[in-house]
């Protein structure tokens, strides 16, 4: 985890990594802050502008769109009291920005996190309407945060915290403005909340204000495992394309929450070796395959995916480090640096986690070689499938499971293959073409619609 100076817009000072300690035959994992260099990790948004700033000028985009897609259209800081079990008062933070709303109405998750920051929000709302465009679905982007650590609250200080959130923000969201969805830190439940104090507000029920919701509660069938599958048919259709057989290829996942454990599921399902996986306490080792079903047992018992009895423990670093044919990191942001890039060792990687990769270390994985399936096309299955419930929501028609997760492929069919087409013809990487690919289309929506007044 990165920690930001003053406002946020300065290069980190230090990132946290595991460690082993050895006490006689007990291998411990702790965390340890290490120092790093000023412009080695630098502020994501400001990444995210540079990244706009080059795209813009190597697709031959138009000023007038790369000066409106660098800033946030729409930005909203609130600060709110919630009262604790213990009968104290605490005064949160939260954010809801909406970055662009050309293609259509807003759409991104909402972040509880301790370390959230508003350019992270802000970069965050940035790449929701890059991977709107990327798959063609009909939104812009936006991302809401609130600096919280809900680990540590009950689940009623949660419950008061979202909709306090929510009634403070509900003046942007709406089925037709802005439409949240479940982040790192939220899940189905707190968007019953959210669609719950949205529609007491409105004085009936509006089930398109979120989508990430329970299933009895106009959620959509399929919408739970909808990133961690699209991160599993991005790395089918990366396998295809580099003639990596995936029933013999081997995966290492960081994160083993929702994205992470989907993926390796299905992968391991489709006959893939799941050879290293890890979460926030650290990584477990299996050069002949984990069983990935037992290990989410064993997380669900004991909080972690570490000291399961079929494997080895390594580090996060370790993990990423891995001799394998597929990484996946589904966990957070910045894991693959500039410290730790060259080091890589895996063939391909899916990224399932939003800018898992960093600016610079980017350029190091693509002077390796190394195929990346970049975020905002490799994690797009969620968004894909919200965009679903959002319809099915306002037709108040419900599609199964099998028609979801068929349409569901399709799209992400299509994705893969027109960025693949973009960087064969352009000579540019994944990342680059996914870029070119989503700023082109929302150009081309913005020339069409022209400016107001
Ligand atoms: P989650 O909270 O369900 O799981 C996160 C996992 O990452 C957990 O296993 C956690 O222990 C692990 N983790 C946290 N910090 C870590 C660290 N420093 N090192 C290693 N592991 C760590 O979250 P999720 O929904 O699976 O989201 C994971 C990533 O995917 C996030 O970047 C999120 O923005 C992105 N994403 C999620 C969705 C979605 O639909 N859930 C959609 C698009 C993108």
């Amino acid at each position: 985890m990165f920690h930001y100076l003053n406002d946020g817009r300065f290069a980190a000072t230090s990132v946290w990594v595991d460690i082993k300690e050895k006490s006689g035959d007990v291998t411990m994992l702790k965390k340890q802050p290490v120092e790093v260099s000023r412009g080695d990790i630098s502020n994501p948004f400001m990444e995210v502008q540079e990244q706009i700033d080059a795209i813009c000028e190597k697709a031959n985009v138009s000023d007038t769109c790369r000066l409106r897609l660098r800033e946030c259209e729409r930005e909203l800081i609130v600060h709110f009291p919630v009262k604790m079990d213990n009968g104290k008062i605490y005064v949160f933070t939260g954010y809801r920005i909406q970055h662009n709303d050309t293609r259509g109405p807003s759409k991104g998750g909402i972040r509880y996190h301790p370390d959230i920051t508003l350019d992270e929000t802000r970069a965050l709302a940035v790449l929701m309407t890059l991977k709107a465009a990327v798959v063609n679905i009909p939104y812009g982007g936006a991302k809401g945060a609130v600096a919280c650590n809900p680990k540590l609250m009950s689940q009623d200080e949660l419950e008061r915290l979202t909709r306090r959130y929510t009634s403070e923000i509900s003046m942007l969201i709406g089925p037709e403005r802005d439409i949240p969805a479940p982040d790192l830190g939220t899940n189905p439940q707190v968007m019953a909340w959210i669609m719950d104090t949205y529609s007491m507000n409105k004085g009936y029920s509006v089930l398109g204000v979120v989508t990430g919701k329970p299933i009895e509660l106009g959620g959509s069938l399929g919408r739970f495992e909808a990133t961690g599958r699209g991160c599993m048919i991005s790395t089918q259709l990366a396998s295809k394309h580099l003639g990596i057989p995936l029933n013999a290829a081997s995966v290492a996942v960081q994160g083993f929450g929702n994205v992470g454990a989907t993926a390796a599921k299905l992968l391991s399902k489709d006959g893939s070796r799941i050879t290293g996986i890890s979460d926030s306490k650290g990584g477990i080792y299996n050069p002949n395959g984990l069983d990935v079903q037992k290990v989410a047992r064993h997380k669900k018992e004991t909080g972690s995916v570490i000291n399961f009895k079929d494997a080895e423990n390594i580090t996060n670093t370790e993990l990423l480090e891995l001799e394998c044919d597929i990484l996946i990191p589904a966990a957070i942001e910045n894991q693959i640096h500039k410290m730790n890039a060259s080091s890589v060792k895996a063939k391909m990687i899916v990224e399932g986690a939003n800018g898992p990769t960093t600016y610079e270390a980017a350029k190091v994985l693509r002077d390796k070689g190394i195929f990346v399936v970049p975020d905002i096309l490799a994690n797009a299955g969620g968004l894909v499938v919200s965009y679903f419930e959002w319809v099915q929501d306002l037709q108040s028609f419900f599609w199964s499971e099998e028609e979801v997760n068929n349409q569901l492929r399709r799209v992400m069919d299509n994705a893969f293959h027109e960025v693949l087409e973009i960087s064969q013809r352009h000579k540019v990487d994944m990342r680059d073409a996914a870029y070119i690919l989503a700023i082109k289309r929302i150009a081309d929506t913005m020339r069409v619609r022209g400016i107001f007044p």
